[in-house]
């Protein structure tokens, strides 16, 4: 595996002004998913880094911030042109430490960065408001400033983007970020800090620290210096997180678990509604949190539906990321390949019928067949659980109000697909579904224009759009008197 630039796959992590290296002996070992083979070491860092780190940011904040939009402006278009132009070596060390194929790393890439130039844009638009006054001799003044220090904690499934997208509006916003990225996919935000110091981030504005979750989550939640969190991971971690936040009033910012509903109503276009299920469900191998978790099929195109969708699912190819055609890469891990187990077996023994796949691959390791299964119905763990897996469960329906309530029916609240033609019956479904994001006739939905973000158990507050910007600021109100 060779890089272009091998001095972005880098063994250190970013703490505050200084680089600390990794030790091969201390250090974590970080893994490829595909092969099992050893791509590297990153510091197995604590507490006292992560304090050194925030009180870094916290120097380092103000004077970002006392910077000119524009000039704060400057430096992110600099940081998005250079993972463009790295784009191809950021796409490897991606795929080497996430397993996903390339070209889906790459596009991720090419995605988190459109978050880093969306909000060098949005830098210079952080309007305030002077609002009618309510006396004759005041004025009322409204100004959006920094919260400050930001801590961000970001999964495996997206290395870059859920990076960029944090890292996009806070800095834009005018503050600092202490990162502590998912341990699985170290370099990939290691590699964001490199190209970051390149670009003219002030040293202490960012800084990655890698090593115990529960360590420097600690510290991160509790420090008051940090004045926000912003995490993307499960549920059970957040809600925890948001404990831990809780003596120091941290503002929250949360993108958790979800359980999309996935519905194909009878007036849809199928080809285009199998298109977009194949997209919903297997992008990144079902590994994201939009994923497809749950197929509705109505009645009279269940049969149709499912025999195209089989026959589509027959055509991807799961294998290493770096070989040519693949589509599915592995797992993440062992864990992840035994709850798809679990899901498909349980949902077999319930009544639930093989279309395609349903075991383990041929190629070992932690590769699963792409699967779809017929017959499911809501007693099943998969209607209920988020599987983060290839598997496609199809539940059939013949009632628009009885989908709805089924859709309905889970704590989560994160996206939902439809497919239908009916004018009236778009805006009835868009309406009543209790989702934060809804898909209409498509299978993609993020992107940086977009407000990102779940409601229920998955999550508080939103990603990317021009509302992404003020989650990283505090509004003041000024009120000037004597006029
Ligand atoms: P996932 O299933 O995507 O791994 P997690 O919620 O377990 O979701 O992990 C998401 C991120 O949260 C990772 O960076 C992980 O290291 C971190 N994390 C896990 N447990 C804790 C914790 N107790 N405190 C702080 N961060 C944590």
């Amino acid at each position: 595996m060779s890089l272009k630039d091998p001095s972005l796959l880098r063994q250190a992590a970013l703490v505050g002004t200084r680089w600390i290296e990794a030790d091969a002996s201390t250090g974590i070992a970080v893994k490829n998913p595909a092969t099992g083979e050893l791509i590297g070491h990153v510091p197995k860092l604590g507490a006292s880094e992560t304090k050194e780190a925030i009180d870094a940011a916290a120097v380092a904040q103000k004077a970002w911030a006392a910077r000119t939009a524009k000039e704060r402006s400057a430096v992110l278009r600099k940081w998005f042109e250079l993972m463009i132009e790295n784009k191809d070596d950021l796409g490897r060390i991606l795929t080497m430490e996430q397993g996903k194929p390339l070209p889906e790393a790459t596009g991720e890439i090419v995605y988190g960065a459109s978050f880093v130039e969306w909000f060098a844009e949005e830098a210079r638009r952080l309007y305030g408001d002077i609002v009618p006054g309510h006396q004759k001799d005041k004025r009322i003044l409204v100004m959006k400033q920094p919260i400050g220090v930001v801590a961000a904690i970001t999964p495996w499934n997206f290395p870059n983007a859920m990076i960029t997208r944090k890292a996009g509006p806070a800095f834009a916003a005018g503050c600092a970020m202490v990162l502590k990225p998912a341990s699985q996919t170290p370099f990939s935000a290691i590699a964001i800090a490199v190209l970051g110091e390149r670009a003219g981030l002030p040293a202490g504005l960012f800084s990655v620290i890698t090593g115990s979750a529960r360590e420097i989550g600690a510290e991160l939640t509790s420090n008051p210096i940090v004045r926000k969190l912003t995490f993307t991971g499960s549920t059970e971690i957040g809600a925890e997180l948001y404990r831990q936040c809780a003596p120091t009033i941290k503002k929250l910012g949360l993108e958790l678990g979800g359980n999309a509903p996935f519905i194909v109503f009878d007036d849809a276009d199928l080809d285009a509604a199998v298109e977009g299920a194949l997209i919903a469900k297997f992008r990144n191998n079902g590994q994201t949190c939009v994923c497809a978790n749950r197929i509705y099929v109505q009645d009279a195109v269940y049969d149709a539906f499912s025999e195209k969708l089989a026959a589509a699912v027959g055509k991807l190819r799961t294998g290493n990321g770096f070989d040519e055609g693949v589509t599915l890469g592995p797992l993440i891990d062992q864990a992840a390949l035994e709850k798809v187990e679990e899901h498909v077996s349980d949902a077999l023994k319930k009544g639930g019928r093989v279309v395609s796949g349903g075991k383990r691959h041929a190629l070992g390791g932690t590769f699963y067949e792409p699967t779809v299964i017929a017959d499911v119905t809501p007693e099943m763990a998969v209607a209920r659980e988020e599987t983060f897996g290839p598997v496609a469960p199809l539940f059939r329906f013949t009632d628009e109000d009885d989908v709805v309530t089924q859709a309905n029916d889970t704590e989560f609240g994160l996206a939902s697909y439809f497919y239908a033609k009916d004018l009236s019956r778009v805006f009835r479904v868009a309406e009543a579904l209790e989702y934060g994001m809804v898909g209409v006739n498509t299978g993609l939905i993020s992107t940086a224009e977009a407000p990102f973000g779940g409601v229920k158990l998955s999550g508080l507050g939103r990603e990317g759009s021009k509302y992404g910007i003020e989650e990283f600021t505090e509004m003041k109100y000024v009120c000037l008197g004597g006029i």
